[in-house]
C-alpha cells in the first residue's frame, strides 16, 4: 500500500504565527509615532496575516508486509515553502513460520 498527500506544514505554521506576532507588535509600538490612519492600517495588515498555512507539506508513504513476514514502513514529508523535512523508516518481523500453529 502506498500513498502521497499534501497537508500543512508545522514549521510553515510556527513561521507565520511568529510573523504575525512581530507585525502586531511593530505596529502597536508605533501607536503615536505615526498618523492614526498609519496606525489602524498597520495593525489591520499585521491582524490580517494569515495563521493556517497552505497544504505545501507533500507526504509520501509505504507500508507492506513481504512473503517472509517482516512489515516495513516509509514516510517522507518535505516542504516547497520552507526548509522542513522528515522522514521515518520501521521494520519489524510481524510473521514467525515457526510460531505457526495448526
Ligand atoms: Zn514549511
Amino acid at each position: 500500500m502506498s500513498g502521497n498527500n499534501y497537508t500543512q506544514c508545522p514549521r510553515c505554521r510556527t513561521f507565520l504565527t511568529r510573523k504575525r506576532a512581530a507585525a502586531i507588535a511593530a505596529a502597536q509600538a508605533s501607536y503615536g509615532k505615526v498618523s492614526a490612519e498609519r496606525y489602524t492600517a498597520d495593525v489591520l495588515a499585521a491582524e490580517a496575516i494569515p495563521l493556517e498555512p497552505d497544504e505545501t507539506l507533500r507526504e509520501d508513504f509505504e507500508g507492506w508486509i513481504d512473503h517472509s513476514g517482516v512489515f516495513e514502513m516509509y514516510y517522507g514529508g518535505t516542504c516547497s515553502e520552507c526548509s522542513f523535512k522528515f522522514s521515518y523508516n520501521y521494520k519489524e518481523t510481524a510473521y514467525k513460520e515457526e510460531e505457526y500453529v495448526d
